[in-house]
């Protein structure tokens, strides 16, 4: 069983590219962010809750985000390993994911793109939460909240950072690179 985490700040192209690394390692892709949009699209309590926080560019309550992922980690479909992207994105929730999975994850992927190249992924990209004002309350809560997990994880793990400037599928090489010689040193 494979567990990997992508951590990078919005627009480093993490949905992408773990989308791609999970097909082709035939892991679980896990997005906190698509399930909540689903949430919200379907109109469930969760969604309810998460809407305007959603809108806003905060982070969801972790309580709430904890019990959705875990029931997926914990899922037949998962037996095999996942990718999580999007989560964990606080401390409280790395802490969850430590205790729920016992031993940790294996590997970690850190996405690095320059501030100004995020901005102007997110301004095109045009989802609902992709305006001016929420992109860079995005980036605030990304650096106060989420971007301490990468010393967290660097205690515990491998953190394999990856530039993630450039074609997608160089990108995607990198990260395959980086991933390939942390098995070689195990073996
Ligand atoms: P994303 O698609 O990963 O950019 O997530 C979109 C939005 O969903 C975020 O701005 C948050 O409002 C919410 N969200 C996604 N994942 C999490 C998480 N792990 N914890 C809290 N909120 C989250």
């Amino acid at each position: 069983m494979l567990k990997i985490v992508f951590l990078g700040p919005p627009g480093a192209g993490k949905g992408t590219q773990a989308k791609r690394l999970s097909a082709r390692l035939g892991l679980l892709h896990l997005a906190t962010g698509d399930m909540l949009r689903e949430a919200v699209a379907q109109g469930t309590t969760l969604g309810q809750q998460a809407q305007a926080i959603m809108a806003r560019g905060d982070l969801v309550p972790d309580a709430l985000v904890i019990a959705m992922l875990m029931q997926r980690v914990a899922g037949a479909d998962a037996a095999r390993g996942f990718i999580l992207d999007g989560f964990p994105r606080t401390m409280p929730q790395a802490e969850a994911l430590g205790r729920e999975l016992g031993g940790g994850v294996d590997a970690v992927v850190l996405l690095e793109v320059p501030e100004d190249e995020l901005v102007r992924r997110l301004l095109a990209r045009g989802r609902a939460d992709d305006t001016e004002k929420t992109v860079r309350n995005r980036l605030d809560v990304y650096r106060q909240q989420t971007e301490p997990l990468v010393a967290f994880y660097g205690a515990r793990t491998r953190v394999h950072r990856v530039d993630g400037v450039g074609a997608i599928e160089a990108v995607q090489d990198h990260i395959l690179m980086a991933l390939d010689v942390e098995q070689e040193a195990k073996r």
